[in-house]
């Protein structure tokens, strides 16, 4: 018996997609080893070189800048410095919290470049020329010490202050997380640029079709993802007033309309989901994280741990990457689960909403090719936390004609 549909890759595309995502496969396995192996060399090795050197290259710097104790502007900055961290010091912790992160960084460097830009120009996946990669490691560096410089003067400012710290922090953290889905839409135009899209067909169909699925949005938006990558895309961003269709512009350019129409169905399908019982969740789980590390803290502090000599000392900077690695290594499972339920469902929801079911599994299809999804992937690679279902589950998935 001839079967019903064609197979989404030919023997030949299938054995390069293979090829492609084994050494993906293996770094997800031995990448949780590498990164606790990492975090004990850390911790046992480096805590102690690294504090020291923060506090000599503070101190240089505070020999260096002691005019800055007195000159106009900076004189404020540096005495609201000291009134935050309660005592000088922060300079060290500063310092300490930039040192361990900048090391990560250039260990995994290599890595990176292999995953992120060799492989990818081997497959043909990446547009990416040697300079705007650079340009886009650099903004993603800065904003991780960015991350990181906020992160200690925050948390281990207040840890010193109150006692509560982890209320006083955790509280507003978790309101911020709250409402911080409406200010979705801005946070990726820091990588792409983003244009209205165009009067016409298309947008006129969009509207149409968002007007029956009853969803409001703000704007349709094409994204320029094709300076840097060779996939397709589309996603929602922000909600109610802020709600933004954005399409990136190798859709624009690979899918025939009908197929942007589909994707576009998928996506609102996710519209609807419930999104408080999650949001909640997550905003508990930070204040209990925080409660957490209160106690691991006071803990490290009381027995001295890494020559710690008092409370919220920086040197438990990497004992809180442990605690967050465990986290996240445990969570992702399960988040998984739920995450391709809700794209098993969103699937399901833009079969009703267009009644087209050859154009959606054309869509899944053509997604698939361009792509380069791994229609079958290993089954513990899909339980360690894929975030949708394999490709070949969702087409095998959709109503027979
Ligand atoms: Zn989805």
């Amino acid at each position: 018996m001839e079967p019903l549909f064609e197979p989404i890759f030919t023997p030949e595309q299938l054995a390069e997609i293979k090829a492609y995502y084994l050494p993906h496969y293996i770094r997800s396995a031995v990448s949780p080893l590498v990164t606790l192996a990492l975090l004990a060399f850390l911790l046992g090795g480096l805590n102690r070189p690294f504090y020291q050197g923060a506090q000599a290259l503070a101190s240089w710097m505070g020999r260096r800048g002691a005019f800055l104790r007195t000159a106009p502007v900076s004189r404020i900055l540096v005495r609201a410095m000291d009134r935050l961290w309660g005592e000088p010091g922060w300079g060290t912790a500063l310092l300490f919290a930039l040192f361990i992160d900048l090391f990560s960084k250039v260990l995994y460097a290599p890595s990176d470049v292999y995953f992120d830009y060799l492989l990818e120009h081997r497959h043909g996946m990446s547009a990416h020329t040697p300079l705007t990669y650079a340009v886009d490691t650099f903004k993603s560096w800065s904003i991780s010490a960015v991350a990181a410089a906020t992160m200690v003067l925050g948390l281990y400012g207040l840890a010193r202050r109150l006692r509560n710290w982890w209320l006083v922090l955790g509280v507003p953290v978790a309101l911020l997380m709250l409402v911080s889905a409406a200010i979705d839409p801005y946070r990726k135009r820091v990588y792409f640029d983003q244009t209205p899209l165009e009067a016409g067909p298309l947008r006129t169909r969009i509207t149409g079709l968002m007007a029956r699925a009853d969803i409001a949005f703000a704007d349709v938006t094409v994204e320029k993802t094709s300076v840097a990558s060779k996939r397709v895309q589309a996603y929602f961003a922000g909600q109610g007033p802020t709600r933004t269709i954005v399409l990136n512009d190798v859709l624009l350019k690979e899918f025939t309309e009908d197929e942007i129409l589909a994707a576009v169905a998928h996506e609102a399908g996710h519209v609807n989901e419930p999104q408080w019982p999650g949001r909640i969740a997550a905003a508990c789980c930070l204040v209990g994280l925080l409660f957490v590390i209160d106690r691991l803290l006071r803990l490290a502090a009381a027995r001295r741990w890494f020559g710690t000599t008092q409370f919220a000392d920086i040197r438990t900077l990497p004992l809180l990457s442990v605690l967050f690695f465990l986290l996240m290594t445990t969570a992702k499972p399960v988040s998984g689960a739920f995450s391709r339920e809700r794209e098993r469902e969103a699937d399901r929801y833009a079969l009703r909403l267009t009644g087209d079911t050859a154009t959606f599994r054309q869509m899944l299809v053509k997604a698939a090719r361009v792509n380069k999804m791994d229609p079958e992937p290993p089954r513990w690679v899909i339980l360690k936390g894929m975030s949708h279902p394999p490709i070949g589950e969702r087409v095998a998935a959709l109503p027979g004609p």
